[in-house]
């Protein structure tokens, strides 16, 4: 893997060498440097951008050749991710690397640091770049969780010093806790997003609920009533359900309920339609763009596939399997009218639609 150019090689060769400076400029520069990391683990940025700027401030201020940081999958199998800064770096092979090899495989087995003097005594240690000497891995670990490895390449022999490993210590604790920090807000979002999507679904056919067809009328009803187009709306009720559970149990009744959902969902696809259980053995076809007419032609449509199913239905008083009414309403929304009264009209077409027999669509239009 060639890493990009290099970013800081400049700016590491004109700064007077790190020896040139006396210890206790040396140990201000450190404290410097974890400070203006402690900040950069505080940003509320993503996780890569922040761990980028951790990697560039300890390139960009230390005769660290190379600074990475690599981070491993949730099983701790292979490094996954690596974030990196500093002179160019020609390693073989892609992400993921397995932990078995190299030297950060290495840190992440024993669980503990590793400084290497001398790279090129180092049976482990993975060339990148003929001008690096020494290197210092440290554990990325929070708690018991090990997140990663810091990995940090000087050009100089003699750089990593008891002082400068300690530091780098604490770095690596930041980032474990910068870390830590993202993942768990990564886990709250889909944690989030999940339930989010429960709150939405029923929980017996798996389609839309009534809270999201709520939602979805209200926001079709205000966009057709600026288009000025029309919204029709289909209200499903199976015929005589109550004598179906009876006669062949509730469960049998629950798998013809999905069953249902299922055909119903399956019209709707690649079209705007919404489907959504709207409540016991009742369910509601939302129909962008749809005008009374076609409401009643998908309904009836929707009459005659769900006789073909043939579901027994051993105590209907329409037929020997199962089938359905509908009631279909349709509206130029008026901002002015509640959603509802979509329903409302589409209620009382269904009404008379089992009264008439029951099996059958019948369509009104909203006044
Ligand atoms: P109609 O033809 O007039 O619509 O008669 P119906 O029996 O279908 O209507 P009714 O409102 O009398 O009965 C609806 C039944 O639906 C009653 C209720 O027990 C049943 N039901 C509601 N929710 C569920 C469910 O989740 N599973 C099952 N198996 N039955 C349900
Ligand atoms: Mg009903
Ligand atoms: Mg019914």
């Amino acid at each position: 893997m060639t890493h990009p150019g290099a970013c800081d090689e400049h700016a590491q060769e004109q700064r007077p060498p790190w020896s040139e400076h006396g210890a206790s400029d040396r140990r201000a520069m450190l404290t410097e440097i974890l400070a203006q990391v402690s900040i950069e683990a505080l940003q509320g940025d993503t996780l890569e951008a922040m761990l980028q700027r951790i990697v560039d401030c300890v390139a960009r201020r230390l005769p660290v050749a190379i600074a990475s940081i690599i981070l491993l999958n949730d099983a701790g199998t292979h490094f996954v991710q690596e974030v990196w800064s500093g002179i160019e770096l020609d390693l073989p092979g892609e992400l993921p690397w397995p932990v078995t090899v190299g030297a950060s495989g290495r840190c992440v087995r024993s669980g503990e640091a590793q400084l290497i003097a001398d790279v090129e005594a180092d049976a482990d240690y993975v060339p990148g770049n003929c001008r690096v000497k020494s290197e210092y891995l440290v554990p990325i670990r929070h708690r018991a969780h090990l997140h990663g490895v810091l990995n940090l390449e000087s050009i100089s022999a003699d750089f990593f010093t008891p002082e400068v490993c300690a530091m780098f210590d604490a770095v690596a604790l930041q980032i474990a806790g910068a870390v830590h920090l993202a993942r768990v807000v990564r886990e709250l979002e889909l944690a989030n997003l999940k339930l989010e999507q429960l709150s939405m679904s029923d929980g017996l056919t798996g389609i839309a609920n009534r809270r999201s067809f709520d939602q979805r009328l209200a926001q079709e009803w205000l966009r057709h009533a600026r288009a000025g187009e029309s919204l029709a709306l289909l209200l499903v009720d199976v015929d005589c359900f109550k004598a179906l559970n009876d006669a062949c149990g509730h469960v049998f009744g629950d798998e013809c309920l999905r069953v249902l959902a299922r055909l119903c969902a399956e019209i709707a696809d690649g079209t705007q339609a919404h489907v959504s259980r709207y409540g016991g053995e009742e369910f509601v076809l939302l129909l962008p763009g749809c005008d009374l007419h076609e409401a009643r032609r998908l309904g009836i449509d929707l009459c005659r596939r769900i006789e073909a199913l043939a579901i027994d239905h051993p105590a209907s008083v329409v037929a020997d399997h199962v089938t359905v009414s509908i009631g279909a309403s349709a509206a130029r929304p008026d901002p002015r009218q509640p959603p509802e009264s979509l329903i409302v009209v589409a209620d009382r077409a269904l009404y008379e639609a089992k009264a008439k027999g029951r099996n059958g669509v019948v369509a009104m239009l909203c006044a």
